[in-house]
């Protein structure tokens, strides 16, 4: 990666480039907020590292300790341009000083519509498209799942193990990891039918037989167990997230894809969690050409503002009467002027080829470290979203306690990691796509480091 781009405008020069740790990790005034928070804040809302931030930007996140941990995750895969992104915060900034909410639905604004033309023009295909604003990936879903019932006429909807698409009723039944996320909250929402997902490292056949074999269980349960002309919508990740970044064979997406265009059902791609750059493409499904009906995006669009997008063909959402979608803040005037941002730093930044330049950097050293190690089963992700999963040696039996360990270790180091899976056995890597080359390195350092350890 040239450091042309390191040096670029993601503002790394406000914050030391560096990992510092100066306390336990959480340190003494982290745990007393943490005292603090148990008292006031439902636990059911719970932090994978209660270290409380007071700073963040580049590659860093700054704790109220005063230590300085290299940021493995981006809010979830949330700044990929950066924390505090100064092109973002300006144009954050300039909004809030001149109005921060009129409710597009009652008096619009340029922002909306440049967000929306935006969308039209980058997401997949080059055919007549629309989009529509709202405030979280899971109202995307929800919305999108709204849009193909009413344009369909149909009620099925298909979507596949190991997916997530959200915690409201209708997403949290879409998902399919019972804890958390579902356990506990039912009845789930009706007419939701879920399919084998193509998991290679799991595939009973061998990951050379899962995509065709993936496929074709899918398109045949599909067609016997629901009926193609029931089916409303597939919706599916193209590179699955809190599943444990599973990437499907290629092949598999363009079969899925296929068999909705010959049944008139419509393909929704979920990349709320894949896009805006992160997978070196993007958006993901573009690896592989899928032009999808509908598309849903949140996480990396706005570099944190709350903002969500459901975009699609022309002939799709021009289908629902006025009225029929919308809410009271989607596509809040300052989080469209934050997209607007991000997509001019995405571009300028050069930020598809950093991901990819990411890639490049971590798979063959998580490879590496794989080679060392014989409790990591499989090393697999697109650009900057990769990932490792932890089995008992020479099984493919999950190891959620080992997988926690490394976590842990990680975190006392000063490297903030996530973990994933529907088996709590994965390990992922999010990092801001402006993350510095050497924090990268160094971040990989501590990793090996933890597994040398443990
Ligand atoms: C995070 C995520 C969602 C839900 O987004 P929220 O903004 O948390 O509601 C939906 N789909 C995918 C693929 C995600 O990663």
């Amino acid at each position: 990666m040239s450091s042309q781009i390191i040096d670029g405008p993601a503002g790394l020069d406000r914050l030391p480039q560096e990992r510092r740790v100066v306390t336990e990790i959480p340190g003494p005034r982290s745990r007393e907020l943490q005292e603090r928070r148990a008292a006031a804040v439902a636990p059911g809302v719970s932090s994978v590292l209660p270290v409380y931030v007071v700073d963040a930007g580049g590659g860093v996140v700054v704790d109220a300790d005063g230590n300085s941990l290299i940021d493995f995750g981006s809010g979830i895969a949330v700044t990929n341009v950066g924390n505090a992104n100064p092109r973002v915060a300006e144009r954050v900034a300039a909004q809030a000083g001149r109005f921060t909410h009129t409710c597009f639905m009652v008096a619009p604004y340029e922002s909306y519509v440049a967000v929306c033309e935006a969308l039209n023009r980058l997401t997949p295909g080059d055919h007549e498209k629309r989009t529509f604003l709202v405030n979280s990936g899971a109202e995307a879903v929800e919305n999108a799942v709204k849009v193909a019932r009413y344009a369909t006429g149909r009620q099925a909807v298909v979507v596949f193990d190991h997916g997530y698409h959200g915690r409201t009723l209708l997403t949290m039944t879409l998902t399919a990891k019972n804890m958390p996320y579902k356990h506990g909250f039912g009845p789930y929402a009706p007419e939701v039918y879920r399919m084998p997902m193509a998991y290679p490292f799991r595939w009973p056949g061998g990951p050379e037989n899962c995509g065709p074999e993936a496929a074709e269980q899918a398109i045949d349960q599909i067609t016997k167990r629901i009926g193609a002309g029931n089916v409303a919508a597939v919706v599916i990740e193209p590179i699955q997230g809190e599943g444990g970044f599973v990437v499907p064979p290629d092949g598999f997406l363009t079969a899925i894809a296929a068999f909705c265009r010959d049944n008139g059902i419509l393909f929704v791609a979920d990349e709320v969690q894949t896009g805006f750059a992160r997978t070196g493409d993007l958006f993901a499904c573009e690896h592989e050409g899928v032009v999808p009906d509908i598309i849903t995006t949140a996480k990396g669009i706005a570099g944190g503002m709350p903002l969500a997008a459901v975009t699609g063909r022309a002939d799709v959402l021009d289908t629902v009467h006025p009225g029929g979608l919308g809410g009271t803040y989607g596509g809040n005037p300052v989080s469209c002027e934050a997209a607007l941002a991000v997509l001019d730093e995405i571009e300028n930044g050069k930020l598809v080829e950093r991901a990819r330049g990411i890639g490049e950097i971590m798979l063959p050293r998580l490879r590496a470290l794989a080679g060392r190690h014989d409790v990591i089963g499989d090393v697999r992700g697109r650009g900057a979203m990769t990932a490792i999963e932890l089995v008992r040696p020479g099984t493919k039996e999950p190891d959620p306690g080992l997988t926690s360990r490394v976590a842990r270790r990680c975190h006392e180091s000063g490297l903030l990691v996530l973990t994933a899976g529907t088996y709590g056995n994965v390990l992922r890597f999010l990092p801001p796509l402006v993350i510095p080359e050497h924090l990268l390195l160094e971040g990989l350092d501590v990793l090996d480091e933890a597994f040398a350890a443990l």
